[in-house]
């Protein structure tokens, strides 16, 4: 919102060149007769576009990840905030890399979370362990959105569905395969033994044919 309100003041100051020359200023008998000092107002422009980018940037991300979470959620509706570092502060979860509310389907992903979710869509080949977590935090929050609330399930539902989440969001097969599959043996499975505040993420159950398994025809653990 910030930045938004910088860049709408420059293409205030912009106007306000043109309105000085186009229209009579009070107490004037015309337009301000001199002519637009061209380069000043390229560096309005400038700052008008380089401060409207951020927020027209997450805008954009925002709409995909909402499209991709939707359908994850299937056939409930999600959407999707990427949080600001402002944001961040008014928010009282923001403790957790994400949260959603089961009840409205709005997923909250904090500082820099979203970022880094790109970071792994730009290089998924070469994603370090915070980048493939980050993938696993979507199709969790998604899991929220789906309704569930029960963190062990959701966590479980989400290792089942990185597989197919990596492929919606335009990561190609063999890779989405790889990086579903190293969320759950190197990430997953050491929840266990982490224990404390990722115990409850974790179950025994969730494994291939125990009591979580959904049987999902392109399960993360069918690609085994
Ligand atoms: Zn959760």
């Amino acid at each position: 919102m910030l930045w938004i309100l910088i860049s709408l003041f420059f293409c205030w100051l912009i106007f306000r060149e043109f309105r000085s020359r186009w229209f009579t200023r009070p107490g004037y008998d015309g337009p301000d007769p001199r002519p637009i000092y061209k380069p000043y107002l390229a560096v309005l422009i400038a700052l008008a576009l380089a401060f409207a980018w951020p927020p027209f940037h997450y805008w954009r991300i925002e709409r995909l990840l909402s499209a991709k979470a939707t359908e994850l959620a299937d056939p409930r509706r999600a959407e999707v905030h990427c949080n600001t570092v402002f944001d961040t502060f008014l928010d009282r979860e923001y403790l957790s890399i994400g949260h959603a509310d089961p009840k409205t389907g709005k997923i909250v992903l904090q500082y820099p979370w979203c970022a880094r979710l790109m970071d792994y869509l730009d290089h998924p080949d070469r994603a370090n362990s915070e980048e493939i977590t980050s993938l696993n935090m979507f199709t969790h929050e998604s899991m929220h959105a789906r309704g569930e609330y029960n963190e062990a399930i959701t966590e479980c539902e989400a290792v089942q569905r990185d597989y197919r989440a990596a492929k919606l969001l335009g990561v190609p097969d063999k890779v989405a395969r790889k990086n579903a599959l190293d969320y759950y043996q190197n990430i997953y499975m050491l929840k266990e033994k982490i224990g404390g505040f990722q115990a409850p993420y974790f179950s025994v159950e969730c494994a291939p044919d125990k009591a979580l398994d959904e049987h999902l025809v392109d399960s993360t653990w069918e690609a085994r």
